[in-house]
């Protein structure tokens, strides 16, 4: 085979497709550069998706008129000045390659007007070649039309999906740099419509309520920016009570560059592990800062990926700043005098006037919430308690031997007897499979347990955290094991043999994706261990749950995001009797 040399232009097709992709990435990159060019303002407009029309406009620095040709040069970039900048980058761009990987893909006409210049300069480029140059009519900033994406790739085209899915990828490009940028004003108008608009006030929760809605807004806690070593990690994170079906609601940025990293986004997961429900994602949106030098965004040409210096500290900090925002923060459902869960019981009066949560007493904020969901507190409410400082309680009772009635400096607790047991012993268990302290409780008489063979599947993937928690199990031949030890919590429940059974079936039902081993066996043991609802708890059984779920780290949800307790304040009270 002989060798031969590619065109440039060939070249130049090969490099524009790895920077240029879709529509989205094309939006990507102007954007990127409107904010390098220190626009306030920045419109997209799209039409089919991008795909036939795509335009953003931004008020930015411009480009002197001279340089125009040179900006669609490969390799050409006003940001990098000698190569040991590459190492600090403080600029999105620095690659000098999308404008003309956009041209090479499209026919594109470029408007811009530097602050200060009295006519803007317009240049129209076809095929990756120069059609016209001259001067035009423009407000101050820079406006790029892209038309035609594709057309002279048939290949390429076909990947494309339907302009519903391309204009869905525009919208999710712009909603990072919208939480990214909250100074600047992001419009987006797909086909004629507004799809997005952020007000550029420079408040983060304002362009989330933007992006998301006002309700999501509410719900965000701010992250405590207390840097950890070279790491700064600043941010809004959703409070358990909102979560969404998948990860693509954690918008991560490093040095306000929005970036895609599996470990990160494992990191914030992971954080809310315990709190939310299996197959449930947080809603976040997290800025790490650090030294330019710690982090190389050189990686790949659409700079969507970053390498860290220091991987692990990078990951431990965010971690440390969402776990401590959430217990800090996360507040006792407050008692929702129209939820579902209230009307039940019947010693809630409902508000007399008839316009509905509005007129009710209590501190209402969403009268239809769905049964699981009481509606919270204020988030950020800072008369609560911590999370891991919950005040002293005192049992009063219980009722329906389900619920344990509690007496708090704050007011009433009605706390889930079976939901706080569970947390107290997850906690437990999840410790001791950490730091190895081996509980076991020897049986006497070893029990034999015939298992079916998803149970023995089972047992084998989770032996290490089974050995861990306290059981001692060995094989007996032909599906038969030997249980030589089990937890004491399951010792005293009588019959192991059924124990263990029910445990790996527990097993087989804690599967979400971003469960862990260790999270799965601690949750299905402190299932199984918990107290029932139903069963009757004396007084000293009340005091003994009610110290131990004081003492939990994350005492107000169970291991599967269900609250344990929900809290009516002596405030709501008296406002309920209408004493104030
Ligand atoms: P890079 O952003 O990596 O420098 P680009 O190809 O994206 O490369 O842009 C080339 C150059 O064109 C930039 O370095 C910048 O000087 C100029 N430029 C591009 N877009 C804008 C804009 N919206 N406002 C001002 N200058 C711009
Ligand atoms: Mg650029």
């Amino acid at each position: 085979m002989t060798i031969r040399v590619l065109t440039p232009h060939e070249a130049a097709r090969i490099a524009a497709g790895e920077v240029i992709e879709r529509p989205a990435s094309v939006v990507k990159e102007l954007v990127e550069n409107a904010l390098d060019a220190g626009a306030r303002q920045i419109t997209v407009e799209t039409r089919g998706g991008g795909i036939a029309f795509l335009r953003v406009t931004d008020d930015g620095c411009g480009i002197e008129p001279d340089e125009l040709s040179i900006a669609f040069e490969r390799h050409a970039t006003s940001k990098l000045r000698s190569e040991e900048e590459l190492w600090r980058i403080e600029t999105l761009g620095f690659r000098g390659e999308a404008l003309p990987s956009i041209a090479a893909a499209a026919d594109v006409e470029l408007v811009s007007r530097p602050a200060g210049a009295l006519v803007a300069g317009r240049i129209v480029l076809r095929d990756g070649e120069i059609e016209r140059q001259g001067s035009a009519g423009a407000p101050p900033g820079t406006s790029i039309t892209v038309q035609g994406l594709f057309r002279r790739q048939p290949a390429r085209l076909k990947f494309m999906r339907s302009a519903a899915a391309e204009g869905g990828q525009i919208a999710t490009v712009l909603t990072h740099y919208a939480l990214a940028y909250p100074e600047v004003r992001f419009t987006l108008r797909a086909d004629k419509r507004t799809a997005l608009a952020t007000p550029g006030n420079g408040d983060l929760r304002d362009a989330a309520a933007a992006v998301y809605s006002v309700d999501v807004a509410a719900e965000l806690l701010p992250l405590d920016a207390e840097p950890q070593g070279l790491v700064e990690v600043n941010g809004l994170i959703g409070s358990p009570a909102v979560s969404r079906a998948n990860r693509n609601y954690i918008s991560l940025f490093v040095n306000r560059r929005w970036i895609r990293h599996r470990a990160l986004t494992f990191a914030v997961v992971e954080a809310y592990q315990g709190m939310l429900p299996s197959g449930r994602f947080p809603i976040a949106m997290i800025d790490v800062r650090l030294p330019l030098d710690e982090v190389d965004v050189n990686v790949h040409p659409a700079k969507a990926e970053v390498r860290f210096r220091d991987e692990r500290a990078v990951f431990a900090a965010v971690q440390r700043a969402v776990r401590a925002t959430l217990s800090a923060r996360t507040p006792v459902p407050a008692l929702d005098a129209a939820g579902p869960a209230f009307q039940a019981g019947n010693w809630q009066p409902q508000p007399a006037e008839g316009n509905g949560a509005a007129s009710s007493n209590l501190e209402l904020r969403d009268s239809n919430s769905e049964p699981r969901t009481p509606s919270l507190e204020p988030a950020a409410s800072p008369q609560l308690p911590a999370a891991n400082d919950l005040p002293v309680l005192r049992p009063v009772g219980q009722v329906s031997n389900t619920y344990v009635i509690a007496e708090g400096p704050e007011g009433l607790y009605l706390v889930d007897q079976h939901a706080a047991h569970e947390r107290v012993l997850y906690e437990r268990y999840l410790r001791q499979q950490a730091e190895g302290v081996e509980e076991l409780q020897p049986l006497l008489q070893p029990a034999t347990v015939e298992l079916t063979p998803s149970q023995r599947s089972l047992l084998a993937t989770f032996s290490d955290e089974l050995r861990a928690s306290g059981f001692v199990i060995e094989p007996f031949g032909d599906g038969a094991y030997l249980v030589r030890a089990v937890p004491p919590a399951l010792a005293v429940r009588g019959d192991v043999t059924k124990a263990v059974g029910e445990l790996l079936d527990l097993l087989a039902r804690e599967d979400g994706p971003r469960d862990s081993p260790a999270h799965r066996v601690a949750a299905s043991l402190a299932c199984h261990a918990s107290v029932r609802a139903g069963q009757t708890m004396t007084e000293d059984e009340q005091r003994e749950l009610l110290s131990m779920l004081e003492a939990a780290e994350h005492p107000r949800t169970c291991p599967h995001g269900r609250p344990t307790m929900i809290h009516m304040s002596a405030n709501a009270l008296a406002r309920q009797f209408r004493r104030r």
